[in-house]
């Protein structure tokens, strides 16, 4: 989480908890946001529409960024009223937003038409040797998350719903509309005004909600819609290898950043209970299929525990388990963020000396960057914080309710 004073939601009172359950709401209106361009075209014809009507919506609610029917100024009247009665564009109610003091990094906390509540997170980078500008919105694909990763806010909540497509597809255009209205000036001059890029590294795990997951990328993905190229686009997965294997099957050049943090089963086991189901040797035989498949590089994320796996021996070990595969990707070293569960992130010269084991041992790394990858990273951590103060707010009247709402709002961005 960023260290800079967060800016307080508008909606500093929070209504009660949604009814827990595993089902998606049911409403009898379609969500535009879930369908591809060929589903919107078919929702269209079976109205009576002619083929070129998608195309018009599509740019009023992608481009145009319009989510009232009654200001899709290129559709008929008669369609427009239609519209309304039979479809929806889902949009999340923000119930806290916290704002880094640069504005480049910006962490929401949505709530759901079923009351549950996400995060999603928006990071401006300026232009670098990598590259132009970036905006990346990392999404939530799941409200909660099955793989219980011990060191993860969102793991240690359980399990509670997949997100639909549409409601994926929702989180990135909330930020497209806002860098619509307010662009970003990059320090080098460029102006942004649209999302660049997407990782999937939000609460939830995307390959266990894969058709849903894949569906987003899809929608996310099309010409007639925002148009992210696949290529600007990574999904994070714990290691659920069919996943991974049908995801290289796909046609769809995403890249793939794998949760990997031990460079053994035993150690793994010990944060990650997904070990036990597929060991590293299984992950990696995967991500070798998926870069043969798709010739896109896999990132490996490790999350540096301190006294848990960040030892020379373990640096060592890493180097051994991956410089095979040095071909494959690199690594990505991630100090640990504060969460519930009580770890602690190394010091700097214990993630240096790492790192150099790691180099010398022939395997790229990078240590993510503190300010925005840190507050994604972390995803999970505001809403455990709104939620607890919003449980004890109902037991302790709706004064005080406020007040404990201000305060984990206000906490969330520490
Ligand atoms: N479920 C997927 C994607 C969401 S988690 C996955 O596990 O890959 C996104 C990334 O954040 C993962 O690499 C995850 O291990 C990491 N992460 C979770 N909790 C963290 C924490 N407290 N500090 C730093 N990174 C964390
Ligand atoms: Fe789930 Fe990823 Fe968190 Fe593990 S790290 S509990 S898989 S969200």
């Amino acid at each position: 989480m960023p260290t800079d004073l967060p800016i307080p939601s508008a909606n500093a009172s929070l209504p009660p908890a949604g009814e827990i359950g595993s089902e998606t709401p049911v409403t009898d209106q379609t969500d535009l946001l879930g369908l591809t361009a060929a589903e919107l075209g078919a929702w269209l014809s079976e109205r009576g529409q002619p083929a070129y009507r998608a195309r018009q919506l599509a740019g009023a609610i992608y481009h145009t960024l319009t989510s009232d029917f009654a200001a899709m100024s290129t559709l008929p009247a008669a369609l427009r009223e239609r519209l309304a009665h039979e479809a929806r564009i889902t949009g999340p109610t923000v119930r806290a937003e916290v704002i880094s003091k640069d504005v480049r990094t910006r962490k929401l906390l949505l709530e759901l038409s079923d009351g549950r509540l996400i995060e999603t997170v928006l990071m401006l980078y300026p232009a670098s040797a990598e590259g132009r500008a970036r905006a990346t919105v990392c999404v939530s694909t799941q409200v909660g998350c099955a793989y219980g990763c011990t060191f993860c806010a969102t793991g240690q909540m359980g399990f509670e719903r997949h997100l639909t497509a549409g409601e994926i597809v929702a989180q990135v255009l909330r930020f497209a509309r806002d860098l619509r209205a307010h662009p970003w000036q990059a320090p080098d001059g460029q102006t942004l005004d649209h999302v660049t890029n997407l990782v999937f590294m939000g609460m939830g795990e995307p390959l266990h909600n894969y058709d849903n997951t894949l569906k987003a990328l899809r929608i996310l993905n099309m010409p007639e819609g925002l148009h992210i190229g696949a290529r600007h686009m990574t999904v994070s997965t714990v290691g659920l290898v069919p996943g991974i294997r049908r995801l290289a099957e796909e046609d769809l050049q995403v890249n793939l950043a794998i949760s990997l943090h031990a460079p053994n089963d035993e150690l793994r086991l010990r944060t990650m209970p997904v070990t036990r189901k597929y060991p590293i040797a299984d992950v990696l035989a995967a991500c070798q299929a998926y870069v043969a498949r798709t010739n896109r590089q896999v990132t490996f994320e490790y999350v540096l525990l301190a006294g848990v796996n960040d030892a020379p021996e373990h640096a060592r070990e890493l180097a051994a388990l991956l410089a095979p595969l040095a071909h494959l990707g690199h690594v990505n070293l991630i100090p640990v963020n504060a969460t519930a569960a009580n770890y602690r992130p190394p010091s700097g010269e214990a993630i240096r000396l790492f790192r150099d084991i790691l180099r010398a041992g022939g395997v790229s790394n990078s240590v993510r960057a503190e300010r925005g990858d840190d507050i994604a990273a972390a995803c999970g951590q505001l809403r455990t914080r709104v939620t607890q103060a919003r449980g004890n707010a109902q037991s302790v009247g709706k004064k005080q309710a406020a007040h404990e709402a201000q305060q984990a709002q206000k906490a969330g961005g520490e």
